[in-house]
This record gives C-alpha cells, structure tokens and sequence, in this order.
C-alpha cells in the first residue's frame, strides 16, 4: 500500500544494519550525542524511538485502513491502564529483540541493562487497570479497530517504599526522564468546563460553565502482536489556558498567587484517585471523571463526523465500553452534546446513547458502587443533573407502566439514592444507559443478577451477560517468563500458542513424561533464582530456589484475606518452633499495596513485616520458612514474582472477588493454586481439575448463611488450639508490641470469615506441602495448570465481547 507522501523511510527495516542505522542516527538527531559519548539513558532513548519508530509506520497504515473501511470502533473508556513497560513488548511485537540484542552487543552493552531504564506508566491501580491494558492487547492482536481513553496522569497511585515496616506513599514521577512512548498532540486540546449555570437560549437548555480547562491528548500506541494493527491509548491531560498565569502577581512577588489558577487546573489530571477524605479530594475526583469523559466523548462524535454525516449511523459505528462506573457520566455528556450542541431531539438522542455504550461491572461489594452527592453534582454539573433528573423521570415511568404502583420498585431502581443524603447512583446510571452489561466472571455475573443488581436484571434480563476475564499470554509467558516460553514453543513447534493458547492443551500428554518434567522444574528454578536476586538486592531476605514459593500478590483488601495467609505463617512458626521438621520449606511471598487512607490493611502490611523480621532471624525455623515483602507491586514486580511462584494464593472470602486475574497468570506460568470458591477460580478448577487444584472453605452460599446467622467468631477462633494461639503469639508481642487492633476485625465482626475459614485453610496447606514433598507429583501438577489455561487468555475475552457486545469486525491493516 502507499501512502500519500512517503516520507524517507529510514525507520521500517528490521536488519541489524537498518537498526545499527537507524540507532545512532536517532542518538544523534534526538539525544544530540553520537556513541562514544551517550550515556545508558541517551542509548535506551534513542532505542526506544528506533523501536517506537517501526510501530509509527504501521500506525499510519492501521489508520489508513480504518479510514478506508469506515468500520464499527470499540472505545473503552477506563480510569486506569496498566500497560506496563513499553520497550521489550514493543521490541517483541514488531520481530526487532534479537537484532536490537546483536546490535547493542556490537556497542558492548547488554539489552537487559537499556531495558532496565524502562518506566511502566503510571496509570493504574490494580486488577481493573490491567484488563484494560490486556484487552487493548488483545483488541489489536485481532484486527479490532479500538482507542482506549484514559487520564494523563502525571503521578499514578504512589509509589510504595516500606520504611520500619509501614508503608509510605511517594510520588511516582513515571514520565520524570521523559518517556519516549508517549506522543503529545498539543493541537489538539479541547476545553472542559466546570460549574456555572444553565440558561435558557431560543427555547433550548445551554450550559454556560465558570471554568474552563484544556484537555492536551497525547497517546501511546497499542500494537498487536504477529499483526500490522496498531491502535492507540488517547491519554488526556489538564491544562491551564496560557493566560492563566497571572504576571502582575508575579512581578508583585505574589508568586503562589500568580499560579493559582494553573495549578488548581492542573490538578485535575495529577493523580490517580485523589484522596477522598476530604471536600477538596472528592471535588476533584468527580472533575476527573468528568473530566475524562468530556474529552473522550468530543474525541468520540469528531472521529465519527470524518467518516460520517449521518447521526443515525452513531450507535452503528461505535461502542463505547465503560470500565466500572468511573466513566459513567459519558452518559448525560453524550446526551448533552446530541441535545444542546446538535440540537437532536430526547428521543433520537436517548436511542443513540442506549445503543452506544455498554458498561462492565467489576464488583459486588456494596460499599464500592460509586455515589455522588446530588449537591456537588449540581454545583459541578449543573446540566448534567438536569439530563440525570430527565433519564430518571423516563426510567421510572418505565417501571411504573411496567410494574404499577410499586413505590418500593421505583425507590430501589432510581438513579438517585434518597436517603440519608441524596446522591447520584453511578452504577444504576451506567445501566440505564447502556445496551449490554457484563460481569466479569461466572460466578460474578451470577450474583450481579441475583443480589447487587437483581432488580435490573428483572427488568432486562436481555441486558446481562457473562464475559469471563483473560489476560495477555504474550506479555504473562512470552515476556514474562522467557524460559518457559521457549520450552513450550519448542515442544509444540513454534510459538502459534501464544495467540491460539487452546493449544497448551498439547502438554498435557507430557505431564508425567519425566525429561519434561525435569526441563519444566529447571525453568522454575532458574525462575526462582531471578527472583532471589531481586529480593536480595530489594529487601536483604534470602530466598532459597529449591524452596516452596508461595505467594499472596496482589492490592491490600480484607475481603483479599492477607491476613489470613500471615495467620497460617504464624501457625507454621509455633509448629516450627515445637518441631523443626514439620511442614516443608517455604518462601512466603507478599506484595501489594493498601489505598493511602485505608488504615486497617496498612497495619496488616506493617505486621506481615513485623513478623518476617522475626521468623527470618528466629534460628529455630532457619532454612524451613522465610517470609518477604516486595515493595511496589506493579506490572514490572509481577513479570518477575509470577513465573517464580509454585503455589498461588486466591484466598478471598467466596463472593467478594468480581474475577481476578492474578489467579490466571500464575496458573498459566505453572503454579498451583489453593483458594476458595471465588470469582475465577471455580472456572479455573473446572478446567484444571479437582486433583490440581487446592480447594477450600466457605463457598458463597454458605458465607451469605454464616452472614445472615449467629456467627462468633471469638469463640470460634478460642475453640481451635493452633488458631487462639496464632492470634495469643500476635497479641502477645512475639512480633512486636501493639498489634493487637490488627485482630480486632476478626475478634469482632469478623466480616470476611477468617476465622470460619482458617481450619479448612489450614488442612488445605496441609495437604499442599504433601503434594510438594513429591515432586514429580507436584510437577504433573503444574504442567497441567498451565496446560489447562487456554480459556483464560484476553483473545478468547475479546472473542467474547465481540460476540456478544461489540459486534465489530477486524480490519486487517495490509503489511508494507
Ligand atoms: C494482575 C494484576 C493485578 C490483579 O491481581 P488480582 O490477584 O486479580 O487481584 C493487580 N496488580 C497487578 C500489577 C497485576 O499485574
């Protein structure tokens, strides 16, 4: 295919001359240095243009095509992406790793030591974040024609450091070096407005707002993998107009005055999820929110009226997909912008909005559907409270046709919540507006429609759908777990697994074949090894390879149960202590991190450490159990702790997690997993089987029971020997004075049944180190797990919401 005007296209070859080429030039032209004199960072820089380069082209071909073919586009909108890092991805995705290897080697410099100036973007939290980035993998792995919206945000989360044991939060400055991934369009800002009032113009409602901030989009871009497909993230960033910066302040040497107003817009877009404890923090994270669906939607209606005149074409040519309720106010904005500024009447308006967006579901915790007070909505949004009042009036008239004179109905399915306070319900907004809603696992979906959102799914039970989470087997195996994905690729000639992953079942027939199972278990190892040097360096704990790794990754949550876990570390001390040769040796593996203003599991990351420094310097248990915390769990810290890991922990009380995907990754790298009847895991058992997989306690039915019931959980936990005196070692001081308040959530409510599960837990770990202390075995074991992971890759996801939801066709992007 040729494009208009072919630029001088120095930057498409793939030999090491085109590279070596290409490397030195970009070292001069954008770093302004030449070899002799480049420092690592001027080398990995110049690199990642090299690398960047190769996808820029395919990136005007992609949208080439799409211009062409005028096609249904999937728009998800998320406030979190986990993408990870950029550079080995990208060198793998467009066939450049080992000719980027020879020629850096020829400069005498190890890939692995430019690589290691890679940042992961700041952009996420947790599990959420990282489907959004697995998806966007997978979309463009299949030719899906996607962008992805998300916020800029110029500090992430936090970057967590353990400082005498707690967490402390810090600024994580990403994008401080510069980050060569990421392409700004100035010219593209687009304005957001804030506050004011709604006035009333030739008979139609206008939004006259007080503030105004720019929206700067800036993108990264998304190849797909064995493809020409490439899409894009769009990112929005907060920007103050450039007259904001007041000079007479300045000159009068009122120089914080002087950037008020530059910072309190630019503020919008500094971190994730702003702390909301106080009036100022939830004020900006509803700006956020709006913040980013203003922007997108805009981005949305433009893209559409280069390809198209016709409004009835919308819902034909996009879908909006919304992760979580984050970016549910993309709802009244669209109606919005189809009523106010397009002037379409309600109807045609409402009909193009319902057939537009789809929302996924990501929880069942009560307490995290989002609600907003209808006064900070109105003063912020006064427009879209109007909209949100006139969508509420037409639902509820619904229900009232449908179900007459139930006044109950009508309160529960309302958008706005009226007692004690009256707010906005995102989550009833999202469905509402919506065509399709999933929830995110079996069993999740299941109690989405039976509890949290039972009274919906009696409405519209056609509106419900399953679609099972995945994850990306290029970026969870092939880069990764390099080892492993070499040893698979070799026994199944060639590497079509890693977008076909059904065919892992392959292995299965070599479970018990012991040359495999030898080469499997030295993978793991070596695994282990990288491993042990990165906790080495990182927290000065030894981990022993040929050990047990067991490991409980993932964000801090009580319904998560870390405590749990680091009860049954406890009990394996005291037994440790009474005989040194119980259980088998073992490295318990923390890491995650705990919302800043969540004090309860910050203690619990505070005791997790007390008791590793006690257990690793207790001689009595040497060489038997060791237990570290790995700071800063991120994409990065989880591509080195998953292949290492022999047992995976999925303990969350049953009908607490939506999904997980934690679970997946460390099945499909070889790791068994002990855990409850949650989420994934039951469709992870069904595919692994019984025998591999280490089940226990309460299934969801039976917690809701115990819930409902006369549940005592201090007498409960006095009843069981190893369990009271677990929690006496705690409160006792064995691992420092003053934890006793971290037992107070199980000694009271016990709200995630810890205790009711601790037994049945233990005797699962029981047999856990049984099964380990056979390794072939255990190795059988593994190998099925990974062999029985093909379910669970993000393709088959996106095959699913494809299907179900999206309805969009691939567009294959020809090759040069
Ligand atoms: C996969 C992943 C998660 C999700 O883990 P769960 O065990 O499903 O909660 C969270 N954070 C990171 C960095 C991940 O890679």
């Amino acid at each position: 295919m040729d494009l208009p005007h072919e630029p001088a296209l120095r930057a498409i070859g793939t030999t090491a001359a085109d590279f070596e080429r290409d490397l030195v030039s970009n070292l001069y032209f954008e770093r302004g240095t030449t070899m002799e004199s480049a420092s690592t960072q001027d080398v990995y820089q110049s690199l990642a243009v090299t690398v960047r380069d190769r996808l820029v082209d395919r990136r005007a071909r992609t949208a080439t095509a799409h211009q062409a073919a005028n096609p249904r586009c999937v728009y998800y909108l998320s406030a979190e992406y986990m993408l990870g890092r950029q550079l080995r991805q990208n060198l793998l995705y467009t066939g450049t790793e080992d000719v980027a290897r020879d020629v850096l080697k020829g400069l005498g410099l190890s890939l692995e030591e430019v690589a290691d100036y890679d940042v992961e973007p700041g952009l996420g939290n947790g599990g959420l974040g990282r489907l959004a980035a697995c998806l966007l993998d997978a979309l463009a792995t299949a030719d899906i024609p996607a962008v992805g919206y998300g916020i800029r945000y110029d500090l992430g989360l936090f970057r967590q450091t353990i400082v005498d044991g707690a967490q402390v939060e810090r600024p994580d400055d990403w994008a401080f070096d510069g980050s060569p991934w990421e392409f700004p369009q100035q010219d593209d800002r687009q304005p957001v407005g804030f506050y004011g009032r709604v006035v009333e113009v030739a008979g139609r409602r206008r939004w006259i707002p007080e503030e105004t901030v720019l929206g700067e989009p800036s993108h990264l871009l998304v190849p797909g993998y064995g493809t020409q497909t490439v899409n894009i993230v769009r990112l929005w960033r907060a920007r103050a107009d450039s007259d904001a910066f007041d000079l007479a302040d300045f000159a009068a040497g009122r120089s914080a005055e002087a950037v008020q107003e530059v910072v309190r817009s630019e503020n919008i877009s500094k971190v994730l999820y702003p702390a909301d404890s106080t009036e100022f923090g939830r004020e900006l994270r509803l700006k956020q929110q709006y913040f980013l669906v203003s922007c997108a939607v805009w981005d949305i209606v433009r893209r559409f009226h280069l390809r198209n005149s016709d409004w009835a074409a919308f819902a034909d040519k996009n879908v909006i997909q919304l992760n979580d309720t984050h970016p549910a106010l993309a709802v009244p904005e669209l109606m919005r912008l189809l009523i106010d500024e397009y002037e379409l009447d309600w109807d045609t308006a409402w009909s193009i909005t319902r057939g537009t967006f789809a929302y996924t579901c990501h929880t069942l915790l009560p307490e995290a559907l989002e609600t907003w007070p209808v006064a900070l909505f109105e003063r912020l949004l006064p427009r879209h409270l109007e909209i949100v009042y006139a969508i509420n009036q037409a639902h509820l008239d619904e229900i009232e046709s449908r179900f007459p004179g139930d006044v109950e109905l009508r309160r529960r399915l309302s958008l706005i919540q009226e007692e004690p306070e009256r707010r906005v319900r995102m989550a009833h907004l999202a469905v509402v507006g919506s065509h399709a809603v999933n929830g995110v696992a079996g069993l999740h979906t299941r109690l989405l429609t039976e509890t949290t959102l039972a009274d919906f799914a009696r409405l519209w039970p056609d509106r419900f759908r399953n679609v099972t989470n995945g994850i990306s087997p290029r970026r969870f195996v092939r880069l990764a777990n390099p080892r492993l994905a070499a040893l698979i690729s070799e026994q199944l000639g060639g590497d079509g697994w890693l977008t076909d992953l059904g065919r892992l079942a392959a292995l299965a027939p070599l479970a018990d074949d012991a040359d495999f199972q030898r080469r499997w278990r030295a993978v793991k190892r070596d695994n282990k090894l990288d491993l042990a040097g990165y906790a080495r360096a990182a927290t000065g704990v030894r981990i022993d390879p040929d050990a047990l790794v067991d490991v409980h990754v993932k964000r801090f949550h009580e319904y998560k149960r870390q405590l749990l876990k680091l009860l049954h570390v406890v009990t394996l001390h005291d037994r440790l202590r009474a005989d040194p040769r119980t259980d088998v040796p073992r490295t318990v593996v923390f890491a995650g991190k705990a919302a800043p203003g969540y004090h309860a599991v910050k203690r619990i990351i505070q005791l997790i450490n007390a008791v590793a420094a006690v257990v690793n310097a207790d001689p009595a248990v040497a060489g038997r159990l060791r237990v570290v915390f790995l700071p800063d769990y991120n994409v990065s810290r989880a591509e080195l702790i998953v292949p290492a890991a022999d047992l995976s922990e999925q303990i969350s009380l049953a009908g607490k997690e939506a999904s997980g995907t934690g679970n997946m990754k460390l099945a499909l790298n070889g790791a068994v997993t002990i855990g409850t009847l949650d989420g994934a895991n039951i469709e992870l058992r069904e595919r692994v089987g019984a025998d591999n997989f280490f089940l226990f306690g309460l299934d969801a039915a039976q917690a809701a029971e115990m819930r409902r019931g006369d549940y005592r959980p201090g007498e409960l936990a006095r009843a069981d020997p190893e369990l009271a005196a677990a929690l006496d070692a705690i409160a006792g001081g064995r691992y420092g004075a003053g934890f006793g308040d971290v037992l107070d959530s199980v000694l009271g409510r016990d709200e995630y049944l810890t205790v009711a599960d601790y037994r049945s837990y233990l005797d699962a770990q029981d047999a856990v180190a049984a099964a380990w202390s056979d390794p072939d075995r255990w190795t059988r074991m593994s190998i099925l797990n990974a062999a029985s992971c093909g379910f669970f890759s993000a393709d088959r996801t996106v095959a699913d919401y494809r299907d179900r939801i999206w309805r969009a066709d691939p567009v294959r992007v020809p090759p040069r």
